[in-house]
């Protein structure tokens, strides 16, 4: 079969046509289990029922109006991440990239009120911002670059989880004006930095008076077991960014600000046609009632952890499983070669999964999976691991 659509993604030949809960079905009425969430943007499953009525009432009155007026739901909500984030103002757009861009103009302007002719943002090697000019430029993966030049300028990458490499950038650049971090890098394996990392980022984007920007696109509502990964921690960034779960699958972006950045941008700097619209307002409004009504954030880090424990007991011992890593219910199994041929092996079994950077196995189920479901991930996940490590091991 032909399709119009441009080839950018590489696709598995199968079609969903719905999902309840952790479950989604395809076209020929096989169950898969989800453990994927469609990268991180189902945490309340597929169909909640408390998203689906928040559509249907708001489509029955109003889908979109414009940001020339006022509107109440986007106020709402703003309270809402406000109270939840400790942060001060919020502009809402569409998507995870376009929460990067109003985050790194934001960091332009901080730059350019202070008299810093080229703003410069440091970004981390492995990271994943965004598919779009700027946000593809502030990425560290090369692939992800190839054949866009020229880039955005105004980016230093250095490693992850190195802080004195931000410390001999810092010193190499009088320019800087903000650092540009994951909380627990996603795409880029799951790597979840010392637990004091953050904290010293803090330190020195207060020291040298730089934007600390965190994006939460991935690791954000509830996804590492705190409502932002950010409060693990006990800090505050200065900007922070949010999309994938914000709206269960109903694109909504967010850039939170605070202090000296909240007051960056003002009337006429930035825009969005669709951002904060009534519909993706209110399915976000029901994503945030039901964390709590449902009690996400614990049931995050509880099966996330027994995910994790499950799959360590399974796998240790295993010589090709290099590292299994997570962050509440985030986890990554990082084999010894590249293992994608795993994602269409699960698939077989019924059961989604992802490979990012080449050899991590990367799991992201919905925040509402029960320990039965905890049970089948492990048990289906780690037989397949264990038959494909022990064939691989053959080979060579
Ligand atoms: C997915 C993701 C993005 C990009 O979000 P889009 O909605 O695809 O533009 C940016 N940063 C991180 C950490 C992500 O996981």
């Amino acid at each position: 079969m032909t399709s119009h659509v441009m080839p950018t993604y590489k696709r598995l030949p199968v079609a969903f046509t719905h999902g309840e809960g952790a479950w989604l079905w395809d076209e020929e009425g096989n169950r898969y289990l989800d453990a994927l969430s469609g990268i991180a943007v189902c945490n309340l499953g597929h169909a909640h029922p408390a998203v689906h009525q928040a559509l249907c009432g708001q489509s029955q009155k109003l889908l979109h109006t414009s940001n020339i007026y006022r509107i109440p739901l986007q106020e709402q909500l703003g309270d809402q991440l406000i109270a939840r984030s400790g942060m001060d103002n919020v502009f809402f757009c569409n998507s995870g990239a376009e929460a990067n861009e109003a985050a790194l103009k934001i960091a332009r302007k901080y730059g350019h009120e202070r008299g810093i002719a080229i703003p410069t943002v440091i970004v981390m090697g492995n990271s994943f911002h965004g598919r779009t000019l700027a946000t593809l430029s502030a990425t560290g993966n090369s692939k992800v670059k190839e054949g866009f030049a020229p880039l955005v300028e105004g980016f230093v990458q250095v490693p992850y989880d190195d802080i004195p490499a931000i410390e001999q950038a810092l010193s190499a650049n009088p320019q800087i004006v903000a650092v540009l971090v994951e909380a627990v890098q996603g795409e880029g394996g799951v790597n979840v930095p010392a637990a004091d990392y953050l904290n010293r980022i803090r330190a020195l984007c207060d020291q040298h008076q730089l934007l600390m920007m965190m994006d939460e696109i991935q690791t954000g509502i509830g996804r590492t077991g705190q409502f932002l990964a950010y409060q693990h921690n006990g800090i505050m960034p200065d900007v922070c960014t949010l999309a994938k779960a914000l709206g269960n699958g109903v694109p909504i972006g967010a850039c939170l600000a605070r202090g000296t950045a909240a007051g960056i941008l003002t009337a006429g700097n930035h825009g969005s046609t669709f951002g904060g619209n009534p519909l993706a307002c209110s399915a976000a409004l029901a994503v945030l009632a039901t964390l709590d009504a449902d009690n996400l954030l614990a049931a995050a880090s509880q099966q996330g952890q027994a995910l994790f424990a499950g799959l360590v007991g399974r796998l240790q011992g295993n010589p090709h499983v290099l590292a299994i890593r997570h962050k509440g219910m985030m986890i990554g199994i990082e084999l010894d070669a590249p293992c994608a041929e795993l994602v269409t092996l699960a698939l077989a079994k019924f059961l989604l999964i992802n490979v990012t950077n080449e050899r991590t196995i990367r799991l992201l189920p919905p925040l509402i999976i029960d320990n039965q479901q905890v049970l089948e991930i492990v048990d289906t996940l780690a037989e397949l691991i264990q038959v494909y490590t022990g064939q691989q091991h053959e080979k060579s």
